[in-house]
């Protein structure tokens, strides 16, 4: 049975919180500055585990600040494009090393403000600063073509230029990777930016301004405002004609509707929605990778990630041994507050997220899932207990929709078609696993699974050199890879005479 470490204000890490959560910038970032939002309001973000507020002096931006903040970004946009890109790569490469010295502090804000245990807190670190050194990397390999047009009589000439002034809106899962992934495509093409951080966890996305102020971005380049009422700062944003991009990671009903916005002023868009990720586990597979591929899949954040695996289906001939271990291995993970050494996992992001996981869990009780272990814990704060459900029927709504909580869901299948076609029975197309020990399989299943991206023998697929997306409902474009800086630049093409 999970138990929950209770911490107190005497612990010794108290006194690391109250000195990383004072250093934390506030107000609205603009023009290199940071001020008082216009209507003088601040929010609290609360801490998870603890459900009392870090800070009160988040400010509370409104239509105002935002629009001063793409004024500003529409100002610094063309001497930021004609920046040399080694001057822009080195400002990338200069954050990166900041970032990685900070990471005990970003690390222990991130806990704070998300509540994933500080292992997890440092690896997110460490992935949001490598996007900024991959993106130092590619922002001087943009480059161009030149032909002779095949009739004769011209020459093509074309070459890249950033889209322009483009807004980047985050979701609260990760608090300072969601801002890195896209601020490193955006900086290395040349881009000025307004980021609009999630309500619940801006913090992170304070000290990543900072930190690339300091690491010598212009004033303008990158504005920063924080808001509780995002369709009121972000409506007017994206129908301002100045500006070219929006950049959006959030929930696909979200997403929809900022595309709809988008539409009428005919924006660029990089989509990275919700997912619905099946983990299929052949009878050949390795089951000790497939159960370490499976907790990784399922319990990275607590199972509050996009590429979250949703939907396990397992060879009916494993399936019994596949079920126990991992019934065995979800439920010796420790639950409690993610500052507290040995957690494994920590609080759900708050109240509603917990009420959802344990409202699908007695959806697919209801409809004839066994449940084995899982369940609210504690007095104080938003936790819930790992737990494996198995013989999970189609019918169950965690079949349809995405969990976000650390419950596996489990159902069997006897051949490959028949779970190819259920895995691709979704709305969603961001991740797929597949555990086979037969590379043609592998191959073959990973090529039939409708997503963008495919994990084969393992539970983990985030890496800022490949190029993370999906498809269907999943969302538009990629970000990392080669890819990532595409979705920042626009094609040039000129034709010249003679
Ligand atoms: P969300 O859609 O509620 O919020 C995302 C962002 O949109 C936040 O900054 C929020 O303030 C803003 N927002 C909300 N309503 C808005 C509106 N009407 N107008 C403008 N902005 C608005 O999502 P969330 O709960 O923060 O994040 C969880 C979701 O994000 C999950 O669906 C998850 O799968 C998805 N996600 C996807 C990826 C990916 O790369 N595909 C990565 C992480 C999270």
């Amino acid at each position: 049975m999970p138990t929950i470490e209770k911490t107190t204000t005497s612990e010794p890490g108290a006194e690391a919180e109250r000195r990383v959560l004072a250093s934390v910038p506030a107000g609205v970032f603009v023009a290199g500055e940071w001020r008082a939002p216009a209507s003088g309001r601040t929010f609290e973000v609360t801490d998870p585990a603890t459900e009392l507020p870090l800070t009160a002096a988040v400010a509370d931006g409104g239509p105002g600040d935002a629009a001063a903040a793409l004024e500003a970004a529409v100002a610094a946009q063309d001497g930021w494009a004609a920046t040399a890109a080694r001057e822009r790569a080195e400002i990338l490469r200069r954050a990166f090393d900041a970032l990685v010295a900070r990471t005990d502090d970003l690390a222990l804000l991130i806990t704070l403000e998300m509540g994933k245990p500080l292992p997890e807190s440092r690896a997110e670190v460490a992935y949001a600063a490598e996007f900024l050194r991959w993106f130092s990397e590619q922002a001087a390999h943009v480059g161009g073509g030149y032909r002779a047009a095949p009739g004769g009589g011209q020459r093509l000439i074309t070459h890249r230029q950033p889209v322009g002034p483009s807004l980047l809106i985050t979701p609260w899962n990760f608090p300072l990777a969601m801002g890195t992934r896209k601020v490193g495509a955006a900086v290395a093409a040349g881009c000025t930016m307004v980021l609009k951080p999630a309500e619940l966890t801006p913090l992170a996305s304070f000290v990543l301004a900072d930190v690339l102020a300091e690491a010598g971005l212009p004033p303008g380049v990158l504005n920063v405002v924080s808001t509780t009422d995002p369709a009121a700062v972000v409506a007017p944003l994206l129908a301002d004609p100045r500006l070219r991009k929006l950049s959006f990671t959030g929930s696909t009903d979200v997403g929809a509707l900022l595309l709809r916005q988008a539409a009428d002023n005919v924006l660029r868009t990089s989509m990275e929605l919700g997912g619905n990720a099946p983990l299929i586990v052949f009878d050949d597979a390795d089951l000790d990778a497939a159960i370490e591929g499976t907790l990784l899949a399922k319990m990275r954040n607590m199972g509050q990630s996009c590429v979250a695996a949703n939907r396990v289906f397992v060879h009916e001939s494993v399936a019994g041994e596949y079920a126990e271990r991992l019934t065995a291995g979800m439920t010796a993970l420790r639950v409690g507050r993610g500052t507290e050494p040995g957690t494994d996992v920590g609080p759900l992001i708050d109240a509603r997220q917990r009420n959802k996981v344990g409202a699908l869990v007695d959806d697919a009780v209801a409809h004839g899932a066994v449940l084995h272990g899982g369940g609210p814990r504690g007095d104080v704060g938003f936790f819930y207990a790992p737990a494996v459900l198995t013989e999970v029927p189609g019918t169950a709504r965690l079949t349809r929709e995405e969990i976000f909580g650390p419950v596996a869901a489990v159902s069997t299948f006897r051949e490959e078609q028949e779970v190819v076609a259920a895995a691709n029975d979704t709305r969603y197309g961001l991740v797929g696993y597949v555990f086979t020990r037969d590379l043609a399989r592998a191959l073959r299943v990973g090529e039939q699974l409708e997503t963008g991206m495919v994990g084969i023998n393992q539970g983990l697929v985030s890496n800022p050199a490949g190029p993370f997306g999906g498809v269907k409902h999943s969302g538009l474009g990629r970000e990392g890879g080669d890819e990532g800086i595409e979705e920042y630049l626009e094609v040039k093409y000129l034709a010249v005479a003679g």
